[in-house]
C-alpha cells in the first residue's frame, strides 16, 4: 500500500498515512494540528495522479536517501582517514572514502524511489505508476514554488 508522508505546516514534522478515502484529514503526532487531506480510490490502488493535499498534479521521483545517515558515514570516513593518516598505514588513508562509495552505491541503488509533490513536498512511498513519473525538473520547481505555476500534470519538456 502506498504510504503519504506529509509535512505539518504547524511544526514542520513528518506526518505519514497510508490512503483511504474516507479519511479528511490527518493529524500531526507531534502538536496535533490537523491537515485536510483529499484521497481516493486510486491512492487506495497506489495510483498516484493528485496530490492529496495540494491537489496538484505535478510531482517528480527521487531516490529514498536517508540524509542523516549519509552525513554520519561521511564523518566517520573522514575521521578515520585522518587517524589513518598519522599512522603507519597512511598510503591507505583513502580506503575509508572507497568503501564509503561502495557502501552508497550499493544502498543508493537498493533504494527504491520515492515520489515528492513540487507544491507541498509531500513525499509518496510505494507508488504503482512510478513509471509515468519523471525525474526533477528545476524549471518546473522554480515555476511551481516562486510563481505557483499549475502545470496541470504536463511535463515540461525541451524541443
Ligand atoms: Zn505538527
Ligand atoms: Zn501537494
Amino acid at each position: 500500500m502506498m504510504e503519504i508522508t506529509l509535512t505539518c505546516k504547524e511544526c514542520g514534522s513528518g506526518v505519514s498515512f497510508h490512503p483511504n478515502k474516507d479519511v479528511s484529514e490527518v493529524e500531526c503526532q507531534i502538536c496535533h494540528t490537523k491537515t485536510e487531506v483529499h484521497m481516493n480510490e486510486d491512492h487506495e490502488k497506489g495510483i498516484l495522479k493528485d496530490c492529496p493535499c495540494c491537489k496538484r498534479k505535478d510531482f517528480y521521483k527521487q531516490k529514498d536517501f536517508n540524509r542523516k545517515v549519509g552525513v554520519t558515514l561521511f564523518v566517520i570516513a573522514a575521521l578515520l582517514t585522518l587517524y589513518m593518516a598519522t599512522t603507519q598505514y597512511a598510503p591507505y588513508s583513502v580506503a575509508p572514502f572507497i568503501i564509503l562509495y561502495i557502501f552508497d552505491f550499493a544502498l543508493f541503488k537498493r533504494l527504491p524511489p520515492v515520489v515528492i509533490c513540487y507544491k507541498c513536498q509531500t513525499i509518496f512511498r510505494k507508488v504503482c505508476n512510478i513509471s509515468e513519473i519523471y525525474d526533477f525538473n528545476h524549471e518546473m520547481n522554480d515555476r511551481i514554488v516562486y510563481s505557483d505555476h499549475d502545470f496541470k500534470g504536463e511535463q515540461l519538456d525541451h524541443h
